[in-house]
């Protein structure tokens, strides 16, 4: 039987027109080393073994790294030293090393380019405000939904990143912030959201070994809890539903950006997978397990989604579940270079929001942080590889 890589598209749901757009380089590259945050409870007892260190160890390496955010051996002294170095290596192998660093709003905004073991690009930002500090982080090296506005839909899907490399983004993060490496001074990592490189859902299964491991207290996971964090998915109905059986309280976030079919059908190429009813249905049924408010993505594009003919359209699609289920997000575009997408003018989205409102729909304009250094998902790693294809 041949083994279809986990993607976008679940079992049972391969009709239809969607397909993952690959990338030239999808997958050609192995699997990145097995870190302990891929491994089960039975699997590092056994690894350990092979070292010849006995079970309490796997305790001790868990306290390090989720407790202390450390990898360093020099750290691990209650850690026979002639073994520490080991154990290192063996459990924490370095999967990702930064290629790059930009920084904006006075060194509060930080977004990293960071490099894989098998030489793909990912990056994550990490956004600081007065009373928390969001990192968004990537899933996937590429996207295969091919969004035709998105800087990361253009490289196509080349791999799913394992827990291990989507869990060290938010070690990492988590380290630079109580280390206080980042403006502001020493604090804390409050939030993570899924929404860099790559569509969550298309990597299902590490994303959620890594949604138990962010939010899972010390020494089994990082304690950020599980409703301080957001996973962002373009609609894969199928990954809604799981995620909705899962019963963990995370905000469930929608990229929509075309309150009807014939539009989305052309800026969301899954929306001729699963439609927009499809997708508000399974947003809506997302909202009535968890109660928690479902976020609306919908990133204004001038001239083609944001006049006000969309935002009534957009209005009596969320209403018609009912009152405050759902918050909506406007984003103005970040727009890639040379692309016919561009952001909306801001008398068009001060309208749209107005419109949104008056018809009760709680909608606040998503601030675009770090837009002047290639802020939007997957534009910084995009933009790097793009220049060395060309
Ligand atoms: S907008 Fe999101 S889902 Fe669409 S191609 Fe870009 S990263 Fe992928």
């Amino acid at each position: 039987m041949v083994e279809h890589p986990e993607s976008g598209i679940t079992a049972g749901g391969e009709s239809g027109p969607f397909r993952d757009i690959l990338s030239k380089e999808h997958a050609r590259r192995g699997k990145p080393p097995l870190h302990f945050a891929d491994m089960d409870p039975d699997t590092r007892i056994a690894k350990a073994k092979e070292l010849g260190l006995p079970k309490f160890r796997v305790r001790q390496l868990a306290n390090h790294y989720y407790s202390h955010l450390s990898v360093d051996p020099e750290e691990y002294t209650d850690f026979p030293a002639a073994r520490r170095e080991d154990a290192v290596s063996a459990f924490f192998p370095t999967l990702i090393a930064p290629l790059l660093r930009q920084k904006a709003d006075n060194g509060t905004t930080v977004k990293t380019l960071w490099r894989l073991f098998d030489g793909s690009r990912i990056e994550s930002v990490l956004m600081r405000y007065p009373n928390r500090a969001t990192l968004c982080i990537s899933s996937q090296v590429g996207c295969g939904m091919g969004c035709p506005f998105c800087a990361t839909g253009k490289l196509g899907l080349t791999r799913n990143m394992s827990t291990g490399e989507i869990l060290e983004q938010v070690r990492v993060a988590a380290k630079a912030m109580r280390d206080g490496a980042i403006a502001g001074g020493p604090g804390r990592l409050s939030n993570v959201v899924f929404m860099g490189m790559g569509e969550p859902m298309g990597n299902y299964r590490s994303v959620l070994s890594a949604i138990r491991q962010i939010s899972a207290q010390p020494p089994e996971g990082f304690g950020i809890s599980a409703r301080n964090i957001t996973v962002s998915t373009v609609g894969v109905v199928p990954g809604i539903k799981k995620l909705t059986a899962e019963g963990i309280p995370v905000r469930l976030a929608v990229s929509l950006h075309a309150p009807n079919d014939r539009l989305r059908d052309e800026l969301v190429p899954m929306n001729r997978r699963f439609d927009t009813t499809q997708v508000l249905d399974a947003a809506h049924d997302y909202y009535l397990a968890s109660k928690r408010r479902v976020s609306i993505e919908y990133a204004l594009m001038r001239g083609i989604n944001d006049q006000a003919v969309h935002a009534r359209q957009l209005a009596n699609r969320l209403n018609h579940y009912g009152d405050d289920w759902a918050h909506v997000n406007p984003i103005p575009l970040n727009p890639i270079e040379g692309s016919k997408w561009t952001a909306s003018d801001p008398h068009d989205e001060k309208v749209f929001l107005d419109i949104l409102h008056q018809a009760g729909i709680t909608a606040t304009l998503r601030d675009t942080r770090g837009s002047d250094i290639d802020g939007a998902c997957g534009q910084l790693a995009a933009k790097e590889l793009l220049s060395r294809e060309s």
